[in-house]
């Protein structure tokens, strides 16, 4: 089986003939096999005292990908199948991501072995605080800034903040993001996910000349990213088909995402949903199956593979989850003339945010939320337009475009010979 950090691999080596075109073999040779290892992995057991008095450890890890652009940035999860393999993906990816909607900062990713559902709220806390102890030598606002991730937030990163202060005795607040509010988080860092792929939708549409009021759209996971996407997409006039759980897939007629999320909060799921408000609902996979014009997964990794890429009857396909559409799955819907807008593009709201709330920290100053989404917007879109420039230069894929555009400026950053 492909491991997942092979993956990401392979995606980087399928733009090798375009690179070479572009900067020559030598140089493409030398920034190729740069990205292919982090620079640095932190790794060990941490060890933490449980509420019966007994001390458990975990793996913990943190892949320090590529600074050649700024320092490291990216999320920790706390999650059962964290692995070493993942977490190096993982960060390889936020080099790219970083790199494609040009923010001065290079890939990190981190996590712990655990099932955090399993864990008391002062076991959680004190897991947070060993792992920013575990991590404290290698972390800081010019060094490598951890965010939220799977199954980590606000909370979790305000702990985090406390035991790096703690430990290293000095006040930095930007060695975080993705902090509540009142410690320095930013407005609009909630929403930003959803938000900035409904940007990237826009641009989008509005150069294939498409009106949002034509448009139809499923989307599969009603989380922080399905539901704010969908929500913003409503407003602004597209038109949501259906939106997808874990139990199953609402079709919707009158409810908007917002009444359906406060039904979901109320009734656990949305095939309790269903059943409590008479909705029609399908079984949950085949959200990605339905007759629209846009395909928005926004849940898993892995959920668009070669046993259902031909079922997918969408145009376009929007990324907002991390992974979700396999290589071979890409190759098969390209085929069939399906636009899949890339991960590193379509979901890079969220990082974009946590850079405004980095920089908002370091200057001491506080953006309104206009501000913070107009900022966004700009710097989301100006990257789609240097993907869709790349893409019809080189007669390539959204997502190889992306790489490019991404790899040509850690070149430029790296000055090679
Ligand atoms: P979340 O935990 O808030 O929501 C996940 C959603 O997926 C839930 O609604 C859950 O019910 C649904 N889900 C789980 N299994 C499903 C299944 N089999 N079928 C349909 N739905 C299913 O997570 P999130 O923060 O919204 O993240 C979603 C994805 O977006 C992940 O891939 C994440 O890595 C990616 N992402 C998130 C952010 C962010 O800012 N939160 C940023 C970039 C990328």
């Amino acid at each position: 089986m492909t491991s997942t950090f092979q993956t990401a691999i392979k995606q980087l080596n399928s733009i090798t003939p375009h690179l070479e075109k572009e900067f020559g073999k030598e140089k493409t040779k030398k920034i190729i096999s740069s990205l292919k290892q982090p620079e640095n992995i932190i790794k060990g057991k941490i060890k933490v005292k449980m509420d019966n008095g007994q001390e458990k450890s975990f793996f913990a890890i943190r892949s320090q990908h590529n600074s050649k652009r700024g320092p490291y940035k990216g999320g920790i999860r706390f999650h059962k199948n964290v692995s070493e393999d993942e977490v190096k993906a993982l960060s390889f990816w936020m080099t790219m991501k970083c790199a494609v909607i040009d923010i001065p900062y290079g890939g990190g990713k981190g996590g712990i072995k655990v099932d955090p559902k399993k864990l008391s709220k002062t076991e959680l806390k004190r897991l947070s605080y060993a792992y920013s102890e575990f991590i404290s030598d290698y972390i800081g606002p010019k060094k490598d800034i951890p965010a939220p991730d799977v199954n980590t937030n606000s909370q979790i990163m305000s702990w985090m903040l406390e035991a790096f202060e703690k430990k290293t005795g000095k006040k930095a607040k930007a060695t975080f993001t993705g902090k509540p509010i009142e410690k320095g988080g930013s407005l609009g860092r909630e929403k930003a996910t959803g938000q900035g792929g409904l940007y990237v939708l826009d641009a989008y549409t509005k150069q294939k000349k498409l009106k949002p009021k034509d448009l139809t759209i499923a989307v599969q996971g009603i989380g922080n990213v399905g539901f704010w996407f969908a929500h913003l997409a409503q407003k602004t006039g597209y038109k949501i088909k259906a939106i997808s759980d874990s139990s199953a897939t609402i079709l919707l007629k009158n409810t908007s995402p917002k009444e359906l999320l406060k039904l979901k909060q109320k009734h656990g799921s949305l095939k309790e949903v269903a059943r409590a408000k008479k909705l029609d609902s399908i079984p949950p996979q085949k959200v990605l199956e339905l007759e629209v014009d846009i395909l928005v997964p926004a849940a898993l990794e892995e959920v668009i593979t070669v046993k259902n890429a031909n079922k997918i009857r969408a145009k376009t396909i929007l990324e907002l989850a991390n992974g979700p559409t396999t290589l071979e799955a890409e190759k098969a819907l390209i085929e069939r003339n399906v636009d899949v807008i890339p991960d590193i593009l379509a979901n890079s709201g969220g990082v974009l945010v946590s850079y405004f709330e980095w920089i908002q920290n370091l200057k001491n100053e506080k953006w309104t939320e206009e501000k913070v989404d107009k900022q966004l917007k700009t710097k989301i879109q100006k990257a789609f337009k240097d993907i869709l420039k790349i893409k019809q230069k080189y007669s390539v894929s959204y997502r190889k475009a992306a790489y490019m555009v991404g790899v040509s400026r850690i070149i430029q950053s790296m000055n090679l010979q």
